[in-house]
């Protein structure tokens, strides 16, 4: 990406400062910078809540430190929790280091910190923050656009069958073997091509579409598992639950429902959620994942270590797997504070008597160290890219031509 281009793709920030001076400084710089819509919140709280009514997040977000009610760092884990993309600068008047550590909590969080300026800012700090490229810019799999998803047009697509399904495999470490493999929703625009489920997964949830949505690729994905079964292939299927669907008891049946309309064994189901998910409405949520695990469905902890969960909380609710988040997977083998949280995650996991998935194995590095810590099953780009139901069986036939140089 240009530097240009970087600057081009933003058109809309949000400052976030408890001072109204600093917030005007900031918006003046982005307005010079081109920026279109530049909204302005004085605190966490009411950041917070300006999200909530935006039809889709801001481009880029600048967050102030020390702000009453919710501070800089608070306001971060919250935006972690609600699974933010957009890029975000850390702003402070206070010393380099507070800054830098603040940024590094941002990225263990699993956020996309841009860096960190001091305060008041400049344009030309600004710009040259902007006109660097984050870790990892847009969704995963480069299938998608970032462009913002109008919910009207996501409940045509749900209607015409526009959403489907790309299938992500999970691989046995030890053996190579393919243990099952992961439905991601995909959208084809007609239009615009492909788009990532990281920009319409929020619509879906913020407009009530995301139950439907839920129940589409369910029952897309628990079919194409019926038929790779009837061709002699035996794989499990994990599917993304929402947290918004934890609340509804219903859930439980439905689920049920299609797994027998399908002709699947329950434990060939395995349910995804994540760690924020258990936070919100915490007695419901368990009552609906125990009902579940009561009728023998799976259950794995999705994105482990972005959120909260405590080894407490981890061992209360019925698991079966642990997913460890790729920011702690891609690039560990570098990072001795990377190899630390993993290791003792992959540890935690065996001794609850958990199966663990590391995701974002994209190098032959990122594999030898998860092996080398016992991981049972890995998913990444190292192995394949998500792919249509088609591409499967090519790959797999590849796969076993690749064996050697994994299990070696
Ligand atoms: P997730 O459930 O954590 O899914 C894993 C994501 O990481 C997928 O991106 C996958 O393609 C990507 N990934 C896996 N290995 C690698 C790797 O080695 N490198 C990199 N860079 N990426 C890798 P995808 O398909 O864009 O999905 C993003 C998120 O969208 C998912 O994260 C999940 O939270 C959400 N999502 C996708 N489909 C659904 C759905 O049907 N329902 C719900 N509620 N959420 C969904
Ligand atoms: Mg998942
Ligand atoms: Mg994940």
């Amino acid at each position: 990406m240009s530097a240009t281009a970087a600057l081009q793709a933003i058109d809309s920030v949000l400052i976030v400062d408890d001072s109204g001076v600093q917030r005007s400084i900031g918006a003046a710089l982005c307005r010079e910078l081109r920026i279109n819509q530049v909204h302005q919140a004085e605190d966490g709280v009411a950041a917070l809540a300006l999200l909530d009514s935006l039809p889709a997040p801001p481009d880029l977000l600048i967050v102030d430190l020390e702000m009453p009610n919710m501070d800089g760092p608070e306001l971060l884990a919250a935006l972690s929790a609600r699974h933010l993309r957009s890029p975000v600068i850390v702003a402070s008047s206070r010393e380099s280091s507070l800054r830098h550590s603040v940024e590094d909590m941002g990225t263990a969080l699993g956020l996309r910190i841009l860096g960190s300026l001091p305060k008041p800012l400049t344009q030309s700090g600004l710009g040259t923050l902007l006109r660097r490229q984050p870790g990892e810019m847009p969704a995963a799999d480069e299938t998608g656009k970032a462009t913002p998803v109008d919910p009207e047009e996501l409940r045509g697509a749900l209607e015409r069958d526009e959403i489907t399904v790309f299938y992500h495999p999970q691989v046995e470490i030890g053996t190579c073997r393919v243990r099952g493999l992961e439905a991601l929703a995909r959208w084809h625009h007609r239009s615009l091509g492909w788009i990532a489920p990281d920009a319409f997964i929020p619509v879906a949830e913020q407009h009530g579409l995301i139950h439907a949505l839920t129940l589409r690729v369910m029952d897309l994905a628990m079919a194409q598992t019926a038929q790779w079964s009837r061709q002699g292939l035996d794989l499990s299927i994990a599917v993304n639950i929402s947290p918004l669907l934890l609340d509804r008891g219903e859930l439980v049946q439905e689920i049920s429902d299609l797994q027998r309309k399908h002709n699947l064994r329950p434990e060939q189901v395995v349910l995804e959620v994540t760690e924020s998910s258990l936070l919100r409405e915490l007695a419901v949520a368990l009552g609906v994942l125990t009902r579940l695990r009561l009728r023998g469905f799976r259950l794995s902890l999705d994105d482990y270590g972005t959120g909260f969960s405590s080894m407490q909380q981890l061992a209360r609710i019925p698991f079966t797997e642990l997913k460890i988040d790729r920011s702690f997977v891609h690039g560990a083998a570098d990072r001795e504070s990377l190899q630390v949280i993993l290791r003792s995650a992959l540890d935690m996991a065996s001794e609850l008597g958990l199966e663990t998935v590391a995701e974002g194995v994209e190098s032959l590095q990122d594999w030898k160290l998860v092996r080398q810590y016992g991981c049972t099953l890995a998913q990444g780009w190292l192995l394949a890219k998500a792919m249509s139901p088609e591409d499967f069986e090519p790959w797999l036939q590849r796969l076993r031509t690749h064996r050697v140089d994994l299990l070696g």
